[in-house]
């Protein structure tokens, strides 16, 4: 049996939140781990215990796919691998002992960190590190530093067993998904929606995607690279959600006759429209792009502020201030970057020809009319949509 003890961070979080928050972190633990097979007993076990989750697992996945799979999940802070022992002195000193051994040497400083939470355990906590400290000092040579060491030994205590461990990595953060809804990701082939998508799953959203595609026919977008972006975003937190290709080829047949600077922001404005029809049917409460003030034409503020008029869901932007050196160093970081530097033929960049930085509202308007921008999103909507599950 592999045992962890995970801590969940945002300190912020108290009273009926922190219930929902962490009923919602071991679901998704579970979900993370649901395939590993023990022979005897339930696989994996999962609860909240004290202030932090305990997780069992009983035989099938090794530690380091445990270890890996826990490393992903969202809203962990950290984790540690630890050993259950009966909570007497002697077995947790020398349980610490043996722990200590494997990662303690004389070049390196430690302390030994005891929480007793059962205040019936008869040696105060001091003591404790103390007794125990003194003995891994005997043994290793390893001095003690308070402040700062190494190593901490950390020893918890409770009245049915008692937990000791030496290592602790680190959890992905932020908040677990599905404790703050919905959102529904707006999803090009290039660098910076995937980070955008992901940084929303960090905040805790339940995602879906979508795509606006100019492949002849919904095989080719299946068989495109947007899926596996798209599973590339997903698969690595073990999570699964519904991908839309939608053709934009109505559209484009539409603007093909239409001479005009505006089309990018008409383009963007039609796809904000879309997507919140698509956002209804799965009661998104928000649309996600990957826009950052000033990056491109379209993405000036005149022209961000007349993509946000066409639709009354708000739009989330969570790379709005980054600059672009260091939205990919965030795409290389989450492993999208590969994905999104292969060639591929977006719809924006067919109408991307000197586009105006401003566009005026009073001309966008006078293109939508001309394209009948109404029944072309009916359409669309009705007849050209494509609704893939993605999942690992
Ligand atoms: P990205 O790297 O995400 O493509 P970009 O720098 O190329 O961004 P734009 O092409 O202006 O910028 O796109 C801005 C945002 O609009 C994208 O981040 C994405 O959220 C959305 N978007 C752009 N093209 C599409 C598309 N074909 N389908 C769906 N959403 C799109
Ligand atoms: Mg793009």
């Amino acid at each position: 049996m592999q045992a962890y003890i995970v801590h969940f961070g945002e300190l912020g979080l108290k009273g009926r939140n922190r219930i929902f928050f962490v009923r919602q972190l071991v679901k998704n633990i579970r979900a993370a781990l649901h395939d590993a097979e023990g022979a005897e007993g339930p696989p994996v076990e999962v609860a909240p215990f004290h202030s932090h989750i305990l997780v069992k697992v009983s035989g099938g996945l090794p530690a380091e796919v445990i270890e890996a799979r826990l490393g992903k999940v969202f809203g962990i802070a950290y984790f540690a691998p630890t050993v259950v022992i009966p909570a007497d002195f002697e077995t947790i000193s020398q349980t610490a002992l043996q722990l200590a051994e494997g990662v303690v040497t004389s070049e390196t400083t430690f302390k030994v960190d005891t929480t007793r939470g059962d205040k019936q355990f008869p040696i105060y906590s001091q003591e404790v590190n103390r007794e125990i400290g003194a003995r891994i000092v005997a043994r290793t040579g390893a001095p003690v530093k308070l402040k700062n060491p190494d190593v901490t030994v950390s020893i918890q205590i409770y009245e049915d067993a008692a937990y000791c461990f030496v290592r602790r990595l680190p959890g992905a953060g932020g908040l677990p998904v599905g404790v703050s809804g919905r959102v529904l990701a707006l999803f090009s082939g290039g660098i910076d929606s995937p980070v955008a998508a992901h940084m929303m799953l960090k905040r805790g959203c339940t995602l879906d995607l979508l795509h606006f595609h100019l492949l002849p026919g919904s095989e080719l977008a299946r068989a495109s690279k947007i899926v596996d972006m798209a599973r590339a975003v997903l698969a690595p937190h073990r999570l699964a959600a519904v991908l839309y290709l939608v053709s934009a080829a109505p559209f484009e047949t539409a603007m093909a006759e239409v001479r005009t600077r505006t089309a990018t922001v008409v383009f963007r404005r039609f796809i904000m429209r879309a997507a919140e029809q698509l956002a209804l049917r799965r009661k998104a409460l928000a649309l996600v792009t990957g826009e950052s003030v000033g990056q491109v034409a379209s993405q000036t503020l005149p022209n961000i502020n007349l993509i946000s008029q066409a639709t009354t869901l708000p739009i989330l932007r969570p790379l709005i201030g980054y600059d672009k050196a260091e939205i990919v160093t965030a795409a290389q970081g989450i492993g999208t970057y590969e994905l999104s530097i292969q060639p591929y033929k977006d719809p924006c960049s067919v109408h991307a020809r000197n586009p105006a930085t401003w566009a005026n509202l009073d001309e966008v308007r006078r293109v939508e009319a001309e394209i009948d921008v109404t029944t072309l999103l009916e359409t669309t909507v009705r007849d050209y949509v494509d609704e893939v599950w993605i999942e690992f």
